[in-house]
């Protein structure tokens, strides 16, 4: 796990600040100008009492003290207007923070380092920060209680320091009072937020993929022929008991925070009481005074136990700040480790010439070594042929090649340079990569080809790579044609594609890309016989004079590659052409004879089958 950092509670705030006023200038004036407000209010309500007695007390006329009276409602309304409208206006000007916010958390999670994505420590980050941009939670939290923070905390040191001119010793008594509440306070969040948010993460993540498997049409199929909603509905009660279980315990440790807090408030107020009582029966106060004091006495108690609750709730906020800034900040702290990583933005070759050297791989948490000192070439303009059976290292070669994983030893070379050197993002863009497994988007037809907007898209080209890989006439098919919604997520007629056809967006993406250098993994596994052959011929015009790497299942096909290497448990253990590999008579042979053997019974069977329905 990467190093977390842990910024204090003051540091967690001003960064919360920060962000508003990086975001949303007007969201920082809004929350600055209702504290000024309430606390104008606040002594304005605390003193109206003593000063209406003491214009009785001093014979003013009745003229002058409903004029007077009439004065200080007015100001009251002002900043009580003044208030209202900034309070409203939090929730409004928060919308642009909050949108701030989420794309930076979108940016890290997807630009990050591929391996982060499978990194249970990683997704529980991602899971916290996103907990710290729920609505009452995190940023929102802390930016919205802050003004009363700042208006509360102020109430407190002016009422304090009003009674202490009066009498220190009481004024130190209530600090004090203070200090243990807002300890008291401190501990049990820390508790809580340790024991119930931090803990919770994993059962969360776990909830939102259930969750989302239940809602995913592509998993529903499974889910009822395997009968598999008992071992669903088995796996959500567990977290449901967790859940509860859990729950239950954050329910009574606020309880007995609560009980703890509000007898320490309780003894608070009967000293303060018994001061001023006594002061005024021994005849140091007027009633004025006596009623003045009551409000600062008051206010000082109520904004005690608010500065200590809002305190808590702001501390456990600025928590969750504190893991945003962790996650947001993942990469930059593996950055720093490897300062050099990526520093060549400029990938102008004319050849691509990929060579491993002794390398080695093994998967994050894992032990054992899948790829095991694999010494390779693959000339610029090579097209290779990866084979292997399953498991044996083939999608994590190509995986390594295209810099989605580092190696754990050796150096993957580009014309000599450790592909460490160059920069992620413009290395990515040299690939034009097919895989067997195709995800489709929730967008138009054509953005699930360029994945850029319209006014982006090469509209012309979009049709010509439909055209290439065959899926022309099905997307033809319908009156939208290529602004057809894939999938039913947002457009109740948006269209599924079968496993054949997604292979073939696939070919359409790497054919729009133009990648310079094109991996083909398993491409054609879920084609027909037909379709196949004809993705073959395809791949062929495609990879013209290009490097390509091409992993199958089905050896024959690799007929249209100058090389091929066979993988086995990890390592090369043959290379060659197909005719070397066939003459050595190895293993890469025999494994051909026998498909070879299978699709010629299979040729004959479906021949005897066709015999037979005549
Ligand atoms: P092939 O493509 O030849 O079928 P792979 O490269 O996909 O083989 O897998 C090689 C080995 O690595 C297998 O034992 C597989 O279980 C393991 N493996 C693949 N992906 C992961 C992963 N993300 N985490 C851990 N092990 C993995």
């Amino acid at each position: 796990m990467e190093e977390q950092k842990t910024y204090g509670f003051l540091n967690n705030f001003i960064y919360a600040l920060n962000i508003a006023r990086k975001s949303n200038l007007k969201l920082l004036v809004v929350i600055l100008i209702k504290p000024v407000a309430n606390i104008v209010c606040k002594l304005l309500w605390s003193y109206a009492p003593k000063f209406v007695l003491s214009y009785i007390e001093n014979n003013l006329t009745i003229d002058k003290i409903i004029f007077n009276i009439i004065v200080i409602c007015l100001i009251g309304l002002v900043f009580d207007i003044i208030s209202t409208t900034s309070n409203n206006a939090f929730e409004y000007e928060y919308r642009l923070t909050e949108g701030y916010l989420e794309k930076l958390r979108m940016d890290k999670l997807f630009r990050t380092d591929f391996k982060n994505m499978e990194s249970p420590d990683f997704l529980d980050y991602a899971q916290r920060a996103k907990t710290a941009l729920y609505r009452g939670n995190g940023f929102f939290g802390v930016l919205y209680e802050s003004r009363n923070f700042i208006a509360q905390g102020t109430l407190m040191i002016v009422s304090a320091a009003l009674i202490g001119i009066q009498n220190f010793i009481i004024m130190i008594i209530f600090i004090i009072i203070s200090f243990s509440i807002a300890k008291i306070l401190a501990y049990f969040t820390k508790l809580d937020k340790e024991g119930f948010s931090d803990a919770m993460a994993p059962t969360w993540r776990k909830m939102t993929y259930l969750e989302s498997i239940t809602k995913n049409f592509d998993y529903a199929k499974d889910i009822r022929l395997f009968n598999m909603s008992k071992i669903f509905r088995r796996e959500l009660g567990d977290v449901n008991d967790t859940y509860n279980a859990m729950n239950k315990i954050h329910h009574n440790r606020w309880i007995l925070c609560n009980v703890s807090m509000e007898a320490i408030l309780l003894i608070q107020k009967v000293l303060m009481y018994t001061w001023l009582v006594y002061n005024v029966i021994v005849g140091n106060y007027q009633i004025s005074d006596f009623v003045l004091y009551v409000g600062l006495v008051t206010t000082f108690h109520d904004s005690v136990g608010y500065v200590n609750w809002i305190y808590s709730n702001m501390r456990g906020n600025c928590l969750m700040i504190n893991d945003y800034r962790n996650f947001v900040a993942w990469e930059e702290q593996k950055e720093i480790a490897s300062a050099n990583e990526g520093h060549i933005t400029n990938i102008n070759l004319d050849q691509f010439e990929f060579k491993f050297e002794n390398v080695s791989f093994k998967y994050p948490g894992h032990d054992n070594y899948v790829l095991k000192n694999v010494n390779l070439t693959i000339n610029g303009g090579t097209k290779l042929a990866v084979v292997g059976v399953n498991g044996a290292g083939k999608t994590t070669f190509i995986k390594l090649i295209m810099k989605l994983y580092e190696p754990n030893e050796g150096r993957i070379l580009l014309n000599g340079v450790d592909i460490k050197e160059y920069n992620r993002e413009e290395y990515f863009k040299l690939f034009s990569p097919v895989f067997q497994n195709v995800e489709c988007f929730a967008m138009p037809v054509y953005q699930n080809i360029s994945f850029a907007e319209e006014k982006n898209t090469d509209m012309d080209k979009v049709n010509a790579v439909l055209e290439q890989s065959g899926l022309k006439e099905k997307i033809g098919s319908y009156e939208k044609g290529i602004h057809t919604n894939l999938l039913k997520i947002f457009d109740k007629e948006g269209i599924d594609l079968s496993g054949g056809e997604k292979q073939r967006l696939a070919m359409a993406r790497a054919l729009y890309k133009d990648g310079r250098v094109v991996i083909l993994d398993e491409p054609t596994a879920a084609l027909d016989a037909l379709a196949e052959d004809r993705m073959y011929r395809e791949f062929e015009r495609m990879i013209q004079g290009k490097t390509a790497v091409f992993i199958s299942h089905r050896l024959g096909s690799t007929r249209f590659c100058d090389k091929i290497v066979m993988f086995e448990d990890g390592t090369v253990v043959e290379e060659g052409t197909h005719d070397e590999l066939m003459a050595k008579n190895g293993k890469y042979a025999y494994m051909f004879q026998i498909q070879s053997q299978y699709y010629e019974e299979k040729k004959s069977d479906s021949k005897g089958g066709k015999d037979d329905e005549k």
